[in-house]
């Protein structure tokens, strides 16, 4: 069993709430919602961050975030991609996640 909390969700060993899946993506609705639609998108090979994904794993994340955004009101309101690294980044599980933040305007950096 693998004691990494997201390839466990991928694994089914952990419930989640799924919004989207393929062969390589998962995308399901984070825990503790920081907007009023807040998914994670996570590649089904493990990786710490996003420093550590080839290009082929990038394209399949981006693919699947494009896919799902423009199948329901995100693209067209708007949304924010978000991926922390490591500490100063905020990381706090160690598989590359991408927030998809939206569902509401959301703060402009630095305004
Ligand atoms: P980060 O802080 O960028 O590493 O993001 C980790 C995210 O995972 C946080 O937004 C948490 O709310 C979320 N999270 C933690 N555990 C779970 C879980 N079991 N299911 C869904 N989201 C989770
Ligand atoms: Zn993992």
């Amino acid at each position: 069993m693998s004691d990494c909390l997201f390839c466990r969700i991928i694994a089914g060993e952990i419930p989640s709430a799924k919004v989207f899946e393929n062969d390589h993506v998962l995308g399901f609705k984070d825990l503790y919602p920081q907007a009023k639609e807040h998914y994670l998108f996570i590649h089904k090979s493990h990786s710490k961050n996003v420093n550590e994904m080839d290009s082929t794993q990038l394209s399949d994340i981006f693919s699947a975030i494009k896919e799902f955004t423009q199948n329901n009101d995100l693209e067209e309101n708007g949304f924010r991609v978000v991926s922390n690294v490591n500490k100063h980044g905020g990381q706090t599980v160690f598989h590359t996640h991408f927030h998809v933040l939206g569902g509401e305007q959301l703060k402009h950096f630095g305004s």
